[in-house]
């Protein structure tokens, strides 16, 4: 992966829209995250267990042949996060990327047998969502399937597997992450992060932060700098240089957002910044920015997974804890404050997978990842994610 970097990252870039360097940066991600692994294939191991006159041990065992389905969105990195765990606790793995992204996971394919994988333990199926994914999650010889996605496909993938044969699941669905900024944040640095953490990828991210909700002392002087900062983001093509935002995935994602954004301005909320689709050639979307949102309105509760920021008002931290909570989500959020009892309260009562303060998008190979309510079951990287892909086997003797 490291030979082929510039290689991966063009593919990537080509097949998905995003702009190069944010393509570099997801190759360099996904190779850390296999090495991560690579370090717990002779780490996991079992426990003695106090058993009376007996003796009782655990023994942990791969689940078999596994099945993962991914999306679009980083499919490079959902790959990595997804084979690194399998592999490292001996399972063997058929994936099935998303249609719309099936090039880079090729090429992985090609760099395992070059490393010597044998035949047959990765195996790449590219195809649709209704027939190679639903073959995946309806197998009978399959034991557990990982998926990423929607919320709907999540449903029908659980199902699938609760019909055929129980198969175990892992699911990472959607997001609407809550960014809280406090009046006591730096207004710049706050500016960046909440901008970053929403417009990286074109909003395409399943942790977006999609809800900003911003102290009201310094609610003004906040919305006319992150629509300043919309205003500048360079949109273009993602092999240029100095582009931040290539274009949407497709047509259908595109009609989505648009959408989204009609919505927000018929429902009153005041459009800041963009609102419009650039051209008609290509899918590319204006950076957008809504103030006075309301919890309510649709583009305060559902995925819009596009470059469409949402600035709401608070003023207590009690409030804001019940707001951020008011959704049926609970992927990620995060708090920026300087006072350290206000962002531990926060993080201790807030319904999400994880919690960020004073950063955002800290996903690291080694800190568990994963979603409470709707965004999903069980938990990616770190030690954790092995879980998904292991058996414990209790074995408990009596000495004769
Ligand atoms: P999607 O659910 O439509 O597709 C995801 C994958 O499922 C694709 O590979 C698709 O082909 C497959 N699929 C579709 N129908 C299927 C079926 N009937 N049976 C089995 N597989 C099927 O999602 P998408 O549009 O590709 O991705 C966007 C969504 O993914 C967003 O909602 C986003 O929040 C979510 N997402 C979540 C995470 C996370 O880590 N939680 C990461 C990335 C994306």
């Amino acid at each position: 992966m490291e030979r082929d970097k510039e290689f991966l990252a063009s593919l990537e870039t080509q097949d998905n829209g995003k702009s190069y360097a944010s393509a570099l940066s997801d190759v360099k991600i996904s190779t850390l995250t296999l090495q991560y692994y690579a370090g717990w294939t002779d780490k996991f191991f079992g426990d003695t267990i106090p058993a009376g006159g007996l003796t009782s041990m655990t023994r942990k065992e791969p689940v078999g042949v596994v099945g993962q389905i991914i999306p679009w969105n980083y499919p490079l990195l959902m790959l990595a996060w997804k084979w690194g765990p399998a592999l490292a606790v001996g399972c063997t793995i058929i994936m099935k990327p998303a249609e719309q992204t099936p090039l880079t996971a090729l090429h992985m394919a090609a760099l395992a047998k070059e490393a010597g994988f044998p035949a047959g333990v990765i195996n790449i199926i590219n195809g649709f969502g209704p027939t190679a994914g639903a073959a995946i999650s309806e197998h009978p010889d399959i034991a557990k399937v990982a998926f990423t996605g929607s919320v709907d496909i999540g449903r029908i993938v659980m199902q699938a597997a609760a019909t055929s044969n129980l198969k175990r699941v892992s699911l990472e669905l959607g997001g609407k992450s809550p960014v809280v900024v406090f009046d006591d944040a730096d207004i710049d640095y706050a500016v960046e992060t909440t901008h970053e953490a929403l417009f990286g990828n074109h909003g395409q991210s399943c942790c977006a932060g999609s809800r900003t909700y911003v102290h009201e002392k310094i609610y003004d002087k906040f919305v006319e700098k992150a629509a300043a900062k919309a205003k500048a983001r360079k949109v273009g093509n993602p092999f240029e240089q100095d582009v931040q935002q290539g274009p949407q995935i497709d047509q259908e994602m595109l009609t989505k957002v648009l959408g989204y954004i009609e919505s927000g301005q018929k429902e009153g909320a005041k459009l800041q910044a963009g609102g419009k689709r650039i051209g008609n050639v290509g899918y590319f979307v204006e950076p957008t920015v809504f103030s006075d949102v309301q919890d309510n309105m649709k583009i305060a509760q559902e995925e819009i997974f596009g470059p469409v920021q949402s600035i709401f008002k608070f003023s207590s931290l009690e409030e804001i804890i019940d707001r951020a909570n008011n959704v049926q989500y609970g992927l990620a959020a995060a708090i920026i404050t300087n006072d350290i009892n206000k962002a531990m309260k926060f993080a201790n009562n807030v319904d999400a997978g994880s919690v960020w303060i004073n950063c955002y998008d800290a996903l690291l190979p080694q800190t568990p990842f994963g979603g409470y309510k709707l965004s999903g079951i069980g938990r990616e990287l770190g030690k954790d994610g092995l879980d998904n892909y292991l058996e414990t086997k209790t074995i408990t003797m009596k000495l004769l």
